[in-house]
Protein backbone atom coordinates (compact mmCIF):
# COMPACT_ATOMS: atom_id res chain seq x y z
CA UNK A 1 0.00 0.00 0.00
CA UNK A 2 1.50 3.24 -0.92
CA UNK A 3 0.42 6.44 0.49
CA UNK A 4 1.69 9.69 -0.87
CA UNK A 5 1.22 10.86 2.51
CA UNK A 6 0.63 9.51 6.36
CA UNK A 7 -2.42 11.07 7.39
CA UNK A 8 -1.22 11.66 11.71
CA UNK A 9 2.49 11.89 10.88
CA UNK A 10 4.97 13.82 13.54
CA UNK A 11 8.44 14.84 11.81
CA UNK A 12 10.78 15.14 14.28
CA UNK A 13 13.23 16.46 12.34
CA UNK A 14 14.69 19.58 13.90
CA UNK A 15 12.25 18.68 16.82
CA UNK A 16 14.14 19.87 19.69
CA UNK A 17 14.03 18.54 22.91
CA UNK A 18 11.00 18.66 25.46
CA UNK A 19 6.82 18.89 24.77
CA UNK A 20 5.40 19.83 21.86
CA UNK A 21 1.40 19.28 20.67
CA UNK A 22 0.28 18.36 17.46
CA UNK A 23 -3.41 18.60 16.70
CA UNK A 24 -5.08 16.79 13.77
CA UNK A 25 -8.03 16.79 12.22
CA UNK A 26 -9.66 13.90 9.80
CA UNK A 27 -13.02 12.10 9.29
CA UNK A 28 -13.78 8.00 9.98
CA UNK A 29 -13.19 7.36 5.93
CA UNK A 30 -9.56 9.15 5.70
CA UNK A 31 -8.37 5.86 7.23
CA UNK A 32 -8.83 4.00 4.96
CA UNK A 33 -10.72 1.46 6.99
CA UNK A 34 -14.24 0.34 6.69
CA UNK A 35 -13.98 -1.21 10.12
CA UNK A 36 -14.15 2.58 11.32
CA UNK A 37 -16.77 3.70 9.18
CA UNK A 38 -18.83 0.60 10.24
CA UNK A 39 -18.23 1.69 13.69
CA UNK A 40 -20.16 4.81 13.04
CA UNK A 41 -18.12 7.71 13.63
CA UNK A 42 -20.28 10.35 12.38
CA UNK A 43 -18.15 13.84 12.31
CA UNK A 44 -15.14 15.22 12.20
CA UNK A 45 -12.36 13.12 14.39
CA UNK A 46 -9.84 15.08 16.29
CA UNK A 47 -6.68 13.59 17.46
CA UNK A 48 -4.16 15.01 19.87
CA UNK A 49 -0.52 14.32 19.91
CA UNK A 50 1.97 15.27 22.28
CA UNK A 51 5.32 14.10 22.13
CA UNK A 52 7.61 14.41 24.92
CA UNK A 53 11.53 14.20 23.72
CA UNK A 54 14.95 13.72 25.73
CA UNK A 55 17.80 13.23 24.44
CA UNK A 56 18.00 9.57 25.14
CA UNK A 57 13.52 8.58 24.80
CA UNK A 58 10.47 10.19 23.81
CA UNK A 59 7.16 9.46 24.59
CA UNK A 60 4.05 10.08 22.62
CA UNK A 61 0.92 10.45 24.00
CA UNK A 62 -2.22 10.34 21.56
CA UNK A 63 -5.48 11.36 22.36
CA UNK A 64 -8.58 10.88 20.49
CA UNK A 65 -12.29 12.62 20.43
CA UNK A 66 -14.82 11.76 17.93
CA UNK A 67 -18.36 10.92 17.66
CA UNK A 68 -20.38 8.01 16.69
CA UNK A 69 -24.16 7.01 15.90
CA UNK A 70 -24.72 3.81 17.33
CA UNK A 71 -27.34 2.06 18.44
CA UNK A 72 -28.83 0.25 21.64
CA UNK A 73 -28.22 -3.22 21.76
CA UNK A 74 -31.45 -3.50 23.36
CA UNK A 75 -34.08 -1.49 21.90
CA UNK A 76 -32.30 -0.38 18.34
CA UNK A 77 -33.11 3.14 19.07
CA UNK A 78 -29.85 5.00 17.98
CA UNK A 79 -27.45 6.81 20.25
CA UNK A 80 -25.20 9.25 19.80
CA UNK A 81 -21.63 8.84 21.86
CA UNK A 82 -18.52 11.37 22.13
CA UNK A 83 -15.59 8.71 22.54
CA UNK A 84 -12.51 9.71 23.64
CA UNK A 85 -9.33 7.28 23.64
CA UNK A 86 -5.85 7.72 24.35
CA UNK A 87 -3.24 5.57 23.72
CA UNK A 88 0.76 6.26 25.19
CA UNK A 89 4.02 4.94 23.06
CA UNK A 90 7.48 4.90 24.65
CA UNK A 91 10.21 5.55 22.04
CA UNK A 92 13.79 4.76 22.74
CA UNK A 93 16.51 5.22 20.22
CA UNK A 94 18.98 2.67 21.51
CA UNK A 95 18.32 -1.08 22.13
CA UNK A 96 18.89 -1.35 25.91
CA UNK A 97 20.21 -4.99 25.74
CA UNK A 98 16.57 -7.28 25.83
CA UNK A 99 13.19 -6.26 25.36
CA UNK A 100 11.25 -5.34 28.54
CA UNK A 101 8.44 -7.50 28.24
CA UNK A 102 6.48 -6.25 31.03
CA UNK A 103 6.08 -2.62 30.55
CA UNK A 104 2.07 -2.55 29.83
CA UNK A 105 2.62 0.27 27.34
CA UNK A 106 3.97 0.17 23.76
CA UNK A 107 7.58 0.30 23.93
CA UNK A 108 9.60 0.62 20.23
CA UNK A 109 12.83 1.46 19.40
CA UNK A 110 13.88 4.29 17.09
CA UNK A 111 17.12 5.07 15.11
CA UNK A 112 17.82 8.95 16.44
CA UNK A 113 17.93 9.75 13.24
CA UNK A 114 14.47 8.93 12.36
CA UNK A 115 12.88 11.94 10.67
CA UNK A 116 9.64 11.21 11.18
CA UNK A 117 7.01 8.97 12.32
CA UNK A 118 3.67 7.75 11.32
CA UNK A 119 0.73 7.58 13.84
CA UNK A 120 -2.32 6.53 11.83
CA UNK A 121 -2.08 3.14 12.51
CA UNK A 122 -2.06 4.16 16.23
CA UNK A 123 -4.55 6.66 15.92
CA UNK A 124 -6.94 3.98 13.92
CA UNK A 125 -6.73 1.43 16.75
CA UNK A 126 -7.17 3.95 19.76
CA UNK A 127 -10.51 5.12 17.98
CA UNK A 128 -11.51 1.27 17.53
CA UNK A 129 -10.88 0.97 21.21
CA UNK A 130 -13.08 4.17 22.24
CA UNK A 131 -15.86 2.29 21.14
CA UNK A 132 -18.15 0.65 24.02
CA UNK A 133 -18.29 -2.93 23.53
CA UNK A 134 -21.67 -2.45 24.68
CA UNK A 135 -24.05 0.18 24.04
CA UNK A 136 -27.45 0.80 25.86
CA UNK A 137 -29.68 3.56 26.24
CA UNK A 138 -29.47 5.67 29.22
CA UNK A 139 -33.15 8.18 29.32
CA UNK A 140 -35.12 6.13 26.99
CA UNK A 141 -37.87 4.92 29.60
CA UNK A 142 -39.18 2.34 26.39
CA UNK A 143 -36.03 0.67 26.62
CA UNK A 144 -36.12 0.50 30.44
CA UNK A 145 -39.02 -1.74 30.19
CA UNK A 146 -37.32 -4.43 27.99
CA UNK A 147 -34.37 -4.27 30.30
CA UNK A 148 -36.22 -4.56 33.63
CA UNK A 149 -38.16 -8.02 31.64
CA UNK A 150 -35.07 -9.27 31.05
CA UNK A 151 -34.03 -9.46 34.82
CA UNK A 152 -37.80 -10.05 35.75
CA UNK A 153 -37.07 -13.59 34.23
CA UNK A 154 -34.41 -14.58 37.09
CA UNK A 155 -37.47 -14.45 39.00
CA UNK A 156 -36.66 -11.55 42.15
CA UNK A 157 -39.45 -9.80 43.34
CA UNK A 158 -39.35 -7.44 40.23
CA UNK A 159 -43.19 -6.95 39.25
CA UNK A 160 -43.20 -4.75 36.45
CA UNK A 161 -45.21 -1.45 37.46
CA UNK A 162 -48.99 -1.23 36.51
CA UNK A 163 -49.84 0.21 33.23
CA UNK A 164 -46.64 -0.99 31.85
CA UNK A 165 -45.79 -2.08 28.50
CA UNK A 166 -45.45 -5.74 29.99
CA UNK A 167 -48.62 -5.58 31.19
CA UNK A 168 -50.68 -4.23 28.59
CA UNK A 169 -48.93 -7.26 26.47
CA UNK A 170 -49.93 -9.97 29.21
CA UNK A 171 -53.78 -9.04 28.97
CA UNK A 172 -53.73 -8.98 25.37
CA UNK A 173 -52.19 -12.30 25.57
CA UNK A 174 -55.59 -13.45 27.78
CA UNK A 175 -57.81 -11.84 25.95
CA UNK A 176 -56.97 -14.26 22.99
CA UNK A 177 -56.57 -17.07 24.83
ZN1 LIG B 1 -32.42 1.09 24.29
Amino acid sequence: MSKERALIEIRLAGLSEGKHEFDFTCNAGDFDDAALVDAGFSKAISVKVIVDRTDSEMTVTLTTAATAELTCDLCLAPITLDLNGSYRIYYSYEQTGGQDEDRDEEYRVIDSNTLSIDLTEDARETLLLSVPMKVTCTDNPECHVYHQEDEAETDEDMTPPAGSLQDSLEKLKNKYR
